[in-house]
């Protein structure tokens, strides 16, 4: 029952827990705050062998009126237990194709990688969705890369197979982010159109120094070569990691030690040429 004139989400706060009331709001701030243009876009560029810049992640924040610039890690978790998820991916999405246009049009071909949900891809109309968007903005589909999760292939299998041959046939490239942090078997691997592997930045942090780490960097590379997929080693922060990496395969990399995150138009005016993509 609700008081009378009372203020209803004062009433629903009053039997929460802090935490419950910190997510109450960050959910009611983050519906209103979509709409009214708080998501930014950032962009980590992906670096090969030689140096060059190859493409980027896209990785969203989230500028909040009152409480500053903040990570996904404040925010995507609150939002994945909701359709909020969904409105923050078509974000994301609509904003990286737009931008991969403005760039095409410059004459800078451009490869965007973005994290995509399970809930989001699960969506009923996820891939015409992506088919319309990039007919809409014009791009080559092959300019977009879908980061998936391990957890994605969990259940509904064969409707995860027909989505991404779809969206395959669409030029889109799809990577294994965080791979071997979760707990599924390897056989999927090749039953998917899966191009690409990501070692999370865990293993790579202490392959240097830690023969159990090294172990498994060196063991998802062979699985690559294996396969036939490339590789990219996330969160690469030292010479040391660099240096490790490149003895043992040619991968993509990706890190501090290379650049941060940072907003799309800094990246771009930075790097005035990005001939090799
Ligand atoms: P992730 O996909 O594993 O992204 C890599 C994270 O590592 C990013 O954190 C990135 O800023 C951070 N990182 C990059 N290089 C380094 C490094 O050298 N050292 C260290 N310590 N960290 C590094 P971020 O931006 O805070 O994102 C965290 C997670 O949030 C992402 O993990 C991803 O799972 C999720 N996320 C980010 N953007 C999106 C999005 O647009 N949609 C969805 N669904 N999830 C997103
Ligand atoms: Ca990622
Ligand atoms: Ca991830
Ligand atoms: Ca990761």
């Amino acid at each position: 029952a609700k008081r009378a004139g009372g203020n209803q989400s004062a009433f629903f706060e009053a039997g929460m827990g802090e935490v419950a009331q910190l997510r109450f709001h960050l959910e009611r701030e983050l519906r209103e705050g979509i709409p009214a243009g708080q998501l930014r876009l950032f962009l980590q560029p992906q670096v090969d062998a030689e140096g060059q810049i190859v493409g980027f992640e896209a990785l969203v924040r989230w500028q909040h009126p009152g409480r500053g610039l903040l990570l996904p890690n404040a925010f995507i978790p609150v939002a994945e237990e909701s359709d909020l998820i969904v409105e923050i991916g078509v974000w994301v999405l609509t904003e990286t194709c737009e931008l991969i246009a403005r760039e095409k049009a410059r004459g800078r071909p451009l490869r965007i990688a973005v994290n995509i949900s399970p809930r989001h891809f699960k969506e009923a109309h996820f891939v015409p969705w992506v088919r319309d968007l990039i007919a809409a903005t014009g791009i080559d589909g092959h300019s977009l890369t879908m980061e998936v999760t391990e957890g994605l292939m969990i259940d509904n299998f064969d409707d995860v197979i027909a989505r991404m041959s779809a969206l395959q046939e669409l030029g889109i490239h799809f990577s294994v982010d965080d791979f071997g942090t979760g707990y599924s078997s390897l056989s999927y691997l090749k039953r998917l159109p899966i191009h690409e592997l990501k070692i999370d930045k865990g293993f790579i942090q202490d392959a240097p120094t830690d023969p159990e780490d090294a172990a498994l960097v060196e063991t998802i590379l062979n699985v690559a070569k294996d396969l036939g997929l490339t590789v990219v080693a996330e969160g690469v922060e030292t010479a040391e990691q660099a240096a490790f990496l490149n003895s043992r395969a040619r991968a993509v990399h990706q890190g501090h030690f290379y650049g941060r995150p940072e907003p799309a138009e800094a990246w771009l005016e930075r790097t005035a040429t990005l001939s090799s993509m």
